[in-house]
């Protein structure tokens, strides 16, 4: 069993440690007291409608000020020490969560405004939190080691159920951004987890086409755990298949870099899976990353996004949980971007075949060779035959 233990920064922001299964999980006063004295919580930006796509967009101009690539020893996510008082009071951690000091959503929790048009706008209501993979400065998750990858999932499927609860989120979203390429501002290994007054407008569309599949089939089958069995079927664009899991770069890929890791059971979110499943997603997913970052001999950026059912009642019984993983690399110096017609008219044109790239990382050896049998041991020195 993870322990979880819950304290408070000094300005008021929610930190939970969660340790990993096998520890104590025992946390003393030094895990719980900042002594920093931080300034009280600033106003939560802005959300203002765009009416012409009809999309919320949130404004969060304060965010300017936050912490940008810090040297490793004012690391604000390392343990804190007698030098670096930290986000994180204690001397040593597994994994943490808390409240992100320069959120774009929230503090301030709510629903985004009702029947929006032109010049609506409204407090960016909502949680960011900042989820820190290990104590650690440098390395990624594809070197955390499988206990450590399960609590990184005790803690996404916790933070999911907590933040579903809380008043007026209407999305929960998981993610990590890895490699300053893609804008991480942080090198320490993190995550993040954003909970949304409304549903984005990626998911929206997901939900959309989730739903309407649902309905033409009666609401016996879904489409994601469709195209999953088509995948698994087709097997030319499979990455890997476990008991409870599959992950396959998708048929219409986007990315020069796309997979889809996919449980084989329907459920909404993280919160809804079973213990078996979340051991196995621990080692599958370390599975997968390790066969992103041994294509190239140097770090992959990449994005890797937990779609989850957004709270709402007609998108939700459709809507079936997985993770996306895109990378902009398309050769080992060269990265795609994001130009004319994927801005301007999202209409994506992928540089590379998703059987191609499926190929490639199914070659990827992610368990080290078997060590090759021993050689007979010497005979003991001062021993005759
Ligand atoms: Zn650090």
């Amino acid at each position: 069993m993870t322990a979880i233990t819950s304290t408070t920064l000094s300005d008021g922001r929610e930190l939970i440690y969660f340790d990993d299964a096998g520890t104590s999980g025992q946390r003393g006063a030094e895990a719980t007291a900042d002594h920093r004295g931080l300034p009280a919580r600033g106003e939560p930006g802005e959300v203002r409608f765009d009416a012409l796509t009809d999309e919320w967009v949130a404004v969060a101009a304060h965010r300017q000020a936050r912490t940008h690539l810090p040297p490793a020893d004012q690391c604000p996510i390392c343990p804190t020490t007698p030098a670096n008082a930290t986000e994180i009071p204690a001397s040593d951690y597994d994994v943490v969560v808390f409240e992100n000091r320069f959120p774009s959503l929230g503090p301030s929790l709510g629903p985004a405004p009702e029947h929006p048009g032109w010049g609506t706008s409204g407090p960016a209501h909502g949680r960011c939190e900042v989820v820190a993979f290990t104590p650690e400065h440098t390395g990624s998750f594809s070197g955390l080691s499988s206990t450590r990858s399960r609590t990184v999932i005790e803690a996404w499927a916790q933070r999911t159920e907590v933040l579903s609860s809380l008043p007026g989120v209407k999305q929960v979203f998981p993610f990590e951004n890895r490699g300053a390429d893609i804008g991480v501002t942080l090198h320490h290994p993190h995550g993040q987890i954003y909970a949304y007054p409304y549903i984005t407008p990626r998911a929206g569309a997901l939900g959309a086409a989730a739903r309407k599949f649902y309905d033409a089939n009666d609401g016996r089958s879904t489409l994601t755990g469709s195209l999953l069995a088509a995948e698994r079927q087709a097997g030319s664009r499979m990455v890997l298949e476990g008991t409870h899991f599959s992950a396959y770069v998708p048929f219409a890929a986007r990315w020069p870099l796309e997979v889809h890791l996919v449980p084989h059971r329907q459920v909404p979110d993280l919160a809804a899976l079973n213990g078996a499943e979340k051991d196995e997603l621990a080692e599958v997913y370390l599975d997968l990353l390790k066969r992103i970052d041994g294509l190239y001999p140097t770090p992959t950026p990449y994005i890797s996004a937990w779609h989850q059912a957004p709270l709402d009642d007609l998108l939700r019984p459709a809507s079936y949980l997985h993770l996306q993983l895109t990378s902009p690399r398309r050769a080992a110096d060269k990265l795609k971007y994001l130009a004319g017609s994927e801005a301007a008219m999202g209409a994506f044109i992928n540089d590379t075949t998703p059987e191609s790239v499926a190929e490639r990382l199914r070659a990827v050896a992610t368990t080290p060779a078997p060590a090759p049998a021993p050689a007979p041991a010497p005979a003991p020195e001062g021993v005759s035959a």
